[in-house]
């Protein structure tokens, strides 16, 4: 089975909705074979998202909301027409924002009953944050609520402390280090922390070292590097935190059967070249798809 634990909605009508976010992007982007990403360019309707995953053999995609995309939309368009293949993560902002995606520092009422709504309702199986979007740290009291209501749920949950070239985001609530403490007092509750944390991957796999429960995913490999991102997944299974990694994408992960092909043929010529023992096939089917089993849980569709 393989899971893509991590993509976003490109549908048109998505894409206006991120249009605020990703226009911002403050660098050029590249897909790996040189062709430059036109912004805003990038759109997928939901049924070619499934034709693209059956040509890659893709079994299940968990579309994340990023914030802004109302959550009825990503059921209506992804969860109901494809319940067995989409996992919808609702992408809640804890906060008030303003007019430029900032918050503005009221805890958001109706946005925690709209994400348990989303769960409890619509089949949404876990939460997506992202602090460093909407300027607030990790720690902050007013985001425990969250934390809280999906201990209470049982569903996952993924928060993006990493880097990203969008330029609104604030990197100084960016740092995996802080959701250290989020995992004291949430002993129980699965989180992912995306990209390998780039660029804090050794950071984040120390965390993972101690903490059972958290998880990170690769997406985003095709703008981190794929030798980057092949020495971070060895040094995952050196701290012996392999079976807590997942394959997911991004959107600017094209083709998809690419980056599968990649780990399923080339990891390991980078790994036998660095003199490192090889990753296992079991190794392997597990980030394509048994540790994001484990990870989303009982409810997985
Ligand atoms: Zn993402």
């Amino acid at each position: 089975m393989i899971i893509d634990i991590h993509a976003h909605p490109s549908d048109m009508q998505s894409a206006q909705y991120l249009a605020p976010y990703f226009q911002q992007a403050a660098t050029d982007r590249h897909l790996l074979d040189g062709t430059p990403v036109v912004r805003g360019g990038l759109l997928i309707s939901p049924e070619q998202y499934i034709k693209d995953m059956d040509e890659a053999g893709v079994d299940k995609t968990a579309m994340l909301n990023a914030s802004v995309i109302p959550d009825t939309h990503i059921y209506e368009q992804y969860l109901k027409p494809y319940p067995e293949r989409f996992i919808g993560f609702t992408g809640s902002n804890p906060l008030v924002v303003d007019g430029n995606l900032l918050n503005n520092g009221a805890f958001d009422q109706k946005n925690w009953e709209n994400t348990r709504r989303s769960i409890t309702e619509l089949g949404f199986k876990g939460i997506k944050l992202l602090p460093a979007y909407g300027h607030y740290s990790p720690l902050d009291p007013r985001v425990y609520p969250f934390y809280a209501l999906a201990a209470e749920l049982n569903v996952p949950l993924i928060i993006h402390m990493g880097g990203t070239p969008v330029r609104h985001a604030a990197l100084g609530f960016a740092k995996p280090i802080d959701v250290d403490r989020i995992l004291f007092e949430f002993p129980t509750l699965r989180i992912n922390m995306p990209h390998l944390g780039w660029p804090w991957e050794d950071e984040l796999l120390a965390i993972m070292v101690r903490s059972p429960h958290l998880y990170t995913d690769i997406s985003f490999i095709g703008e981190m590097g794929l030798q980057r991102v092949a020495h971070k997944l060895i040094t995952a299974r050196n701290f012996g935190v392999i079976s807590r990694v997942m394959f997911g994408t991004d959107p600017l992960c094209r083709p998809l059967k690419f980056y599968i092909d990649w780990l399923r043929n080339d990891l390991n010529k980078y790994a036998v070249k660095q003199g490192e023992q090889p990753l296992t096939k079991d190794e392997i089917a597990g980030i394509l798809g048994k540790n994001a089993l484990k990870f989303v849980g009982v409810n997985i569709a």
